[in-house]
């Protein structure tokens, strides 16, 4: 029988960032995920921005978020000899409308912004830019983690330990004891599922009120016009891949058809939304969608099973999981090691009722 403190169910940016908490805290854990080859985690642009541009307010918890994300990942690439954060790296948010304008210039003045947004500048920004855009913002204090590459790293990093098993999880087959489980010659502490959008799936968890979002991105060929050396965000994002004029466009949210095959629709919604700003030919070289685990009060959830004291939950990353994951991962192994307290506002426990309706 293999022993550990903790199984985890999920290696995408909320089980990468809870081994690493764990790692770090010295206790063990073990892994099973099935590797897909595609996955929210793995197909996510990886984009964090301190700023909510359509509220034009500081984004949730930016504060405290934000020194843990550039720890924890900075600490990742140091132990995988590999650079996936890109840091800082400017988000260049063009302004067409008039009243965007104003509403601009009155929020660069509010001192919460003030340290993330720079001052709106009325001209119109370096690159093909449509005539129409007038002015911009630039939010300097942003960012992005090369994310599949990231969690390729980790995988091999975890494979090197042997602490990682490829392979599907059934719920049937834990054996839950009073002072932890079992599971197929594994005998564990606890259990932690971070399945992202299969939380749906656990028999656990299935009462949770999730409401996924499906999104697509593309991989793009742009000509040199569109510089490499920022973030362009207008009902969009435009980020630079490694190879030199190629890009990621991103990205749709869609409630309906929940899987993870592409459409031709949202290819054409993306490039629509990029040429009412940008005066370029795309090339599209692929596309790719996945779900996004977002629950319907928008954040995430961290706990422990009402019932069953050994089963435990770190899901609901939803729109944001790069810069939720490292705090929150955080604040459960800190949680489950020393007794700290557990955010009201993503503690499962706000679903009470939820659990015993269901
Ligand atoms: C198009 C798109 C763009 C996005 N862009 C951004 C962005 O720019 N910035 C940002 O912060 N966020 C972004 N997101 C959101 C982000 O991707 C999610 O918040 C994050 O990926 C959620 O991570 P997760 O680890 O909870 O879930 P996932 O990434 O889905 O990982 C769950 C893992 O669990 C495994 N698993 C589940 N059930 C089982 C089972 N039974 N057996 C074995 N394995 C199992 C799966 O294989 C998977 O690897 C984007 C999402 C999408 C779809």
């Amino acid at each position: 029988m293999k022993q550990t403190e903790n199984l985890i169910v999920g290696l995408g940016i909320a089980g990468l960032n809870l081994c690493h908490q764990l790692e770090k805290a010295g206790k063990s854990f073990l892994v099973i995920d099935r590797c897909p080859e595609n996955s929210s985690s793995l197909i996510a642009g990886g984009i964090y921005n301190p700023v909510a541009l359509k509220r034009k307010l500081r984004s949730w918890r930016v504060d405290e978020l934000f020194p843990t994300l550039i720890t924890a990942y900075s600490e990742i690439d140091a132990l995988l000899g590999v650079s996936t954060l890109q840091h800082p790296f400017p988000i260049l948010k063009p302004i067409v409308s008039d009243d965007d304008l104003n509403e601009w210039k009155t929020a660069v003045k509010d001192e919460r912004l003030v340290p993330y947004v720079n001052a709106v500048e009325e001209s119109v920004p370096k690159g093909p830019f449509k005539q129409d855009v007038k002015a911009y913002v630039t939010i300097e204090n942003a960012g992005f983690v090369r994310i599949s590459k990231l969690i390729a790293s980790y995988q091999n990093y975890l494979n090197q330990k042997g602490l990682l098993l490829q392979d599907e999880f059934y719920h049937h087959n834990i054996n839950i004891l009073d002072d932890g489980i079992e599971y197929q010659g594994i005998q564990a502490d606890r259990i932690i599922f971070a399945e992202g959008r299969f939380a749906s799936q656990n028999p656990y968890f299935s009462w949770l009120p999730m409401r996924a979002t499906k999104g697509q991105m593309l991989t793009v060929r742009l000509p040199e016009s569109v510089t490499p050396d920022r973030i362009y965000n207008q009902q969009f994002l435009l980020f630079p891949l490694e190879e030199k004029g190629l890009f990621r466009l991103g990205a749709t949210y869609e409630w309906g058809q929940l899987d993870e095959t592409p459409t031709e629709e949202a290819t054409q919604e993306l490039l629509t939304k990029v040429k009412k700003t940008l005066d370029v030919e795309i090339e599209v070289l692929d596309a790719q969608a996945a779900v996004r685990p977002t629950v319907i009060d928008r954040r995430p959830i961290i706990g422990q099973h009402p019932d069953h004291r050994p089963i435990w939950i770190f899901n609901g990353l939803g729109t944001k999981g790069i810069m939720l994951a490292p705090y929150f991962a955080k604040q459960l192994v800190e949680h489950i090691y020393e007794g700290a307290a557990i955010d009201p506002e993503v503690s499962l426990k706000r679903f009470g009722k939820h659990y015993a309706n269901s």
